[in-house]
């Protein structure tokens, strides 16, 4: 059968500069497109407003210009695209797959402690389903996704094209989680599923620090009914602590007065040679090594995991 034409995108939060960390996920996303003779698209994910920093769009676009990282459309903004949002949280809701929760933190934590079951991953709690049964007069905060529902089994398996074989339980390990957060605004699993398919991602190319939401990504789109795209998780940069580069962390922004060794260093952790001449023939040369890399055949054509 026929892949649909290669599309891939680059989407980051304006949560501050491009770091070191962010440019190793968009240059891999541009060669993985350019390779495969696709699109490269660029999405502002902005729909966590208080993490938002004024300036950081146009920073962020600025960079990606000056390293030679252009868009292929224009970008879009995930702010401006809530009822989109809201017809997916519809269809979930009408299929029963979406419940209003009226549980506070508190009221979480003296659940699981209650039932002596308190389960906890990465300083989340995991949801005990207190909401399932309905809000029994409280008022409804936060939307959440049913996990137990859906077919026979909550366990999720994908194959990334990095990391290979990947395995989640979501209702054991992430229990029902969030989709429209208790201050109104969209969480990120939801706007991320609606708008890679409403863009036609056929490429998910981005940092491994958000392989673990793929899995939920993946049910999503299967309650959803949309296709589930190919995933590539890129290693991460590490400071020099061994923690992985954040702009929580105090990673540094980028220094745009040289974008060839900016390059050159985020080449480097995609286990690239060292190039050199003028921006685009590097980007060319590292185009080609991909490529091979990664085994691609010509573009839109299924191509084989050669591990990196
Ligand atoms: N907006 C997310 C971030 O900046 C990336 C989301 C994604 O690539 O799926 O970390």
């Amino acid at each position: 059968m026929r892949q649909p034409p290669y599309i891939g995108r680059f989407a980051p939060s304006p949560t501050g500069p491009l770091h070191a960390g962010s440019l190793v996920a968009a240059l891999a996303s541009w060669l993985d497109a350019r390779a495969h003779g696709g699109q490269w698209l660029v999405r502002i994910e902005d729909v966590d407003t208080p993490r938002c920093v004024p300036g950081a769009v146009e920073t962020i676009l600025q960079q990606l210009a000056t390293c030679g990282l252009l868009p292929d459309a224009a970008p879009v903004y995930q702010s401006q695209r809530g009822l989109l949002y809201q017809q997916a949280l519809d269809q979930l809701t009408r299929a029963g797959l979406a419940y209003p929760c009226g549980c506070t933190r508190q009221d979480i934590a003296s659940a699981l402690a209650k039932s002596g079951q308190a389960r906890e991953r990465h300083s989340e709690l995991v949801y005990p389903g207190t909401c399932r049964v309905g809000l029994r007069d409280k008022p409804a905060r936060a939307w959440r996704f049913l996990t137990t529902h859906v077919g026979q089994s909550t366990e999720v398996s994908w194959t990334d094209r990095r990391l290979g074989q990947q395995t989640q339980n979501i209702s054991e390990q992430v229990g029902d989680f969030v989709l429209r957060r208790a201050d109104g605004l969209w969480a990120y699993q939801l706007a991320v599923v609606v708008d890679d398919a409403a863009q036609g991602i056929t490429d998910v190319v981005r940092g491994e620090d958000l392989a673990d939401n793929t899995a939920r990504q993946i049910l999503l789109q299967r309650a959803l009914g949309l296709p589930t795209p190919r995933y590539l998780h890129t290693p991460l940069v590490l400071g020099a602590n061994g923690e992985k580069l954040s702009k929580q962390n105090g990673a540094q922004a980028l220094l745009l007065s040289d974008p060839l060794a900016a390059l050159n260093a985020a080449a480097a952790c995609l286990q690239l040679p060292a190039a050199s001449g003028t921006l685009s023939e590097a980007l060319a040369q590292w185009t080609h090594q991909w490529a091979a890399q990664w085994a691609l055949k010509s573009h839109g054509e299924r191509f084989h995991h050669s591990p990196a």
